[in-house]
């Protein structure tokens, strides 16, 4: 029989007291863990306190972290919306769930809020969902149409839609509490909230643009960066602050005169200011989500986990988008609190991947990882327990070029301690030393004094690309994606 620990049996006879108090299976189920997952779209890590923020405070999504664990090292395996949003619904990569771009969600594609349903949970979602296809595995349900509208929004489910007034990050929380409050008593809850906000074009509440109007917001060190020695992927992109933010980004005209560096400063100004104002409406939602957990007496008996879809650049290297596999567009926050099982104030620097949500949902809902998922859970993360054999790499692929701000198609690895990165369209490769270079300024690949550590990324690379079944490159060619767009194209979505 395997040795248990002090722990395991500590919970080992919780669990049983409970069922003995409980009385019935219905109760004991009932007893199971809530998830509340809240995520947003394009809120890069560097904007939330609790990682560091050196540009804006966000106190109520910090209480997760206070109460909860910080998750320093998880990231999206292909950094845009919609194949971020479906990785997570299948445990899969892009390559394999069919989502390799902005085309719907196969609708026979097995997604883990079925499986959550199968498990005893009553589930809902809300706000943005962006896969191009109808929620399923959902008791209740209210979507935004492809990117929504931030300003008195339309949402629609299978019954119809509704227009509603107010701002797209309240009507969104609004409706998540309202379908909570009336949810059924005798489950747990599997709850999906998912803001618009951050996105561009960035359009806050004027409450939070009015306080933010008159910001000075600090640059980051790499505003200027000059690209030297790096692939001519970072040179051809089209998502520079200085060429590409255009009049309906920062919504105003730039003062007479002004040129050159003072122009891109002031255009930073102006897209940080709107971009941490919507990030404040976010962090508003968290704390009126959290307050209502408090109030019900919930907050003890619910993981509730903060994330966004990928990263952002925030004016880092000069750019403002995502898709790049560079830290700040691909490293997802990730805030876990699960009173009981997270000890509060935790950090965990495990290398994660968006493949893993799914199997963590149904860890906590006691159900095994489905052999299909290609991610691990990280409840033994989250419970301050190492798991042994956990990855020390992850396999990264982008694939949509040409496509919105013309960013080169790409695929690599990282380490705990490296980057290498190939653009296969260009036959271009970069490599970083992250523990001497974590903002990626010194492409490494020719130094002869790296070539030992870049076989060795290569080796790892080859060996990644098979482990997670990518050897025929499928979708590498723009032809091969599947067809029938989300946002462009023809639209499969209601209404
Ligand atoms: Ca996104």
């Amino acid at each position: 029989m395997p040795s248990m620990d002090r722990r395991d049996f500590v919970n080992w006879l919780g669990l049983g007291a409970c069922a003995l108090v409980a009385g019935s299976a219905q109760a004991q189920a009932a007893r199971r863990p809530n998830i509340l997952y809240m995520m947003s779209d394009d809120h890069a890590a560097h904007a939330i306190s609790a990682y560091g923020s050196r540009v804006n405070q966000t106190p109520n999504i910090d209480r997760l972290a206070t109460g909860g664990m910080r998750f320093n090292h998880i990231y999206a395996t292909n950094s845009i919306c919609t194949p971020s949003r479906a990785t997570i619904l299948t445990g899969q990569y892009s390559h394999v769930n069919g989502v390799p771009v902005f085309n719907p969600l196969p609708n026979d594609r097995p997604v883990v809020s079925e499986m959550m349903q199968a498990a005893g949970y009553w589930t809902s979602m809300v706000g943005k969902w962006h896969l191009g296809s109808d929620p399923r595995g959902f008791d209740q349900w209210e979507i935004l149409p492809g990117q929504g509208a931030y300003v008195d929004p339309m949402l629609y489910n299978a019954q119809g839609r509704k227009k509603y007034t107010g701002h797209c990050t309240d009507v969104v929380t609004d409706i998540a509490l309202g379908f909570l409050k009336d949810r059924p008593r005798d489950k747990p809850f599997f709850s999906m909230v998912h803001h618009k906000a951050p996105h561009r074009n960035w359009i806050p509440a004027e409450r939070h643009a009015a306080a933010w109007r008159d910001k000075v917001i600090p640059e980051p060190d790499t505003l200027f960066d000059d690209y030297a020695g790096r692939a001519d992927a970072i040179r051809n992109q089209k998502q520079s602050i200085a060429r590409d933010l255009t009049p309906t980004d920062v919504k105003q005209a730039p003062p007479a005169g002004l040129a050159g560096d003072d122009l891109t400063r002031w255009k930073y100004q102006r897209y940080m200011q709107d971009y941490l104002a919507c990030v404040q409406g976010v962090d508003e939602s968290v704390g009126r989500i959290l307050d209502w957990l408090d109030t019900e007496g919930l907050a003890d008996n619910t993981l509730v986990i903060y994330t966004s879809d990928q990263g952002f650049f925030l004016g880092d290297h000069g750019l403002f988008d995502k898709r790049f596999m560079y830290e700040e567009s691909d490293q997802m926050p990730f805030l876990a609190r699960w009173p009981g099982h997270i000890t509060p104030n935790r950090q965990c620097d495990a290398l994660g991947i968006n493949c893993d949500f799914a199997p963590t949902f149904l860890e906590v809902a006691g159900r095994p990882t489905p052999p299909t998922m290609q991610g691990r859970s990280l409840v033994q993360w989250m419970e301050g327990r190492k798991i042994e054999d956990w990855r020390d790499s992850f396999y990264y692929r982008y694939y949509h070029d040409p496509g919105d701000h013309n960013t080169a198609a790409q695929y690599g690895v990282r380490t705990n301690t490296h980057k290498l990165i190939y653009f296969w369209r260009l036959d271009q490769w970069e490599c970083y030393d992250l523990t001497k270079d974590p903002k990626e300024l010194r492409n490494i690949y020719h130094d002869p004094a790296a070539q030992p550590v870049v076989a060795k990324l290569k080796a790892e690379l080859a060996r990644l690309k098979k482990e997670v079944g990518d050897t025929e490159d499928r979708y590498a060619r723009n032809e091969d994606w599947p067809k029938g767009g989300v946002d462009g194209g023809p639209r499969p979505i209601r209404p």
